[in-house]
């Protein structure tokens, strides 16, 4: 079969490779990824790893010995900087690799703050890669006093484990709550209770304004006008889909490299896969940062480059773990117009849009996510009394 090339060394490269040999795909496979290590887990980075609870050689998705077994070819710490889509090659260096089929996946990249706010000085961290981590890691010393900005998962679980660890923290977000991006209030108030329990100081409605500091970050001013000082700064407001590879090679971008069902891009011998895709969905272009995307586009895409004409059909599932809560989300909640809260084993929020049950937000009750997911794919929706209701036996539900 014709040889396959993959940009990138993320969840979804590792996908498509696994499920490509694991289909007897006996092509040559290449993987090329910037970062100098092969794939590997990324969530942790900002909870136990960072936490100094995981050790580094847990958070590969394969050993070593998986690459060389499987004849995959690994070229890492090495860009991409050009794709010819006419000559079917790629540039790396001066090296131009040819590829009977292209799949990229980029993945996404942090916003960063603008350097005229103080975004380049020393000690403002950004969490995305194992390098980012490892670089904030020793600053994460018990009685240093450490900005977030941000209030999505990401600046929350960072601010969880600095809190943890006996950090002095402050976290600021823009928007008139934390989360608002991702969950309703009720999500939001229940993880500021949280977070407030462990001293963690929560400024809603506070942009920054600027960091000020020689070489090194020293303080902030907040949008209120308020100063203080600080040691260092963990950025968390988003992440941007990396398309530009795509761009220049003249494939179509629309939110992320446009991919139809197949996950397939405006170049047939093109594909792309996870974060920096965006692919066909019920109400327009969709484009999902989250594992279970990453995963399953890699073997949508692998399955379909060797012709087996899949639709993806995208069932979204997402995680976060702050102190001794762990949080689990299926479906997306976007659209939303009531929120049922239910008491149980812990505690749930399932989103509804008129009759239609559209996510749930599960916090230490991982009984409710499995049922709330199975019932989101399967496109029922319970009675909200009965959700609400301590004494209904979810399970009972799934047979309803
Ligand atoms: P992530 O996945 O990085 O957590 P989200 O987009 O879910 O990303 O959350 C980022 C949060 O950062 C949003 O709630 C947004 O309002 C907030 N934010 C963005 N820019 C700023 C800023 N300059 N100061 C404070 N908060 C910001």
């Amino acid at each position: 079969m014709a040889d396959v090339v993959i940009v990138g060394g993320g969840q979804a490269a590792a996908s498509a490779v696994a499920r490509l040999r694991a289909k007897g795909f006996d092509g040559s496979i290449t993987l090329i990824g910037d970062e100098p290590v092969p794939p590997y887990q990324r969530p942790p980075l900002s909870k136990a790893y960072l936490l100094g609870d995981m050790a580094l050689d847990r958070l590969f998705l394969r050993p070593e010995a998986f690459y060389r077994d499987n004849a995959v070819h690994l070229m890492l710490g090495e860009p991409v900087t050009a794709i010819d889509t006419d000559a079917r090659t790629v540039s790396v260096g001066d090296e131009a690799i040819p590829y009977g089929d292209l799949i990229l996946c980029t993945g996404s990249a942090p916003r960063r703050l603008p350097a005229r706010i103080g975004g380049e000085l020393d000690g403002v961290h950004v969490v995305r890669t194992l390098a980012d981590v490892d670089a904030m890691a020793p600053r994460f010393a018990e009685g240093a006093r450490v900005l977030i900005v941000g209030g999505g998962y990401i600046g929350l679980e960072a601010a969880a484990v600095a809190a943890t660890l006996g950090l002095d923290v402050t976290l600021v977000e823009a928007a008139d709550r934390i989360l608002s991006r991702v969950a309703a209030p009720e999500t939001a108030d229940w993880f500021r209770a949280l977070h407030e329990t462990h001293g963690v100081t929560i400024l809603e409605g506070t942009g920054l304004d600027r960091l000020t500091g020689d070489g090194h970050v020293s303080g902030a001013v907040l949008s209120d006008g308020r100063e203080i000082a600080v040691d260092f700064v963990v950025v968390g407001v988003g992440i941007a889909p990396c398309t530009t590879l795509a761009e220049a090679a003249g494939l179509r971008i629309d939110n992320g490299i446009a991919v139809d069902a197949h996950g397939r891009t405006s170049d047939p011998h093109v594909w792309a896969a996870g974060d920096c895709a965006s692919f066909p969905g019920a109400g327009g272009a969709m484009r999902l940062e989250s594992v279970g995307n990453a995963i399953d586009m890699g073997e949508l895409v692998a399955d379909n480059l060797m012709g087996a004409e899949r639709d993806y059909a995208a069932a979204p599932w997402f995680w976060s773990d702050q102190y001794d809560v762990k949080l689990q989300i299926a479906g997306l909640s976007a659209g939303y117009d009531r929120v049922v809260v239910r008491d149980g084993a812990g505690r749930s929020h399932w989103y509804y849009a008129g009759d239609s049950l559209l996510a749930i937000d599960a916090m230490n009750d991982s009984r409710a996510y499995m049922v709330g997911k199975r019932l989101i794919e399967a496109g029922k929706a319970p009675d909200p009394a009965a959700i609400a209701d301590p004494e209904t036996d979810l399970k009972a539900l799934l047979k309803a």
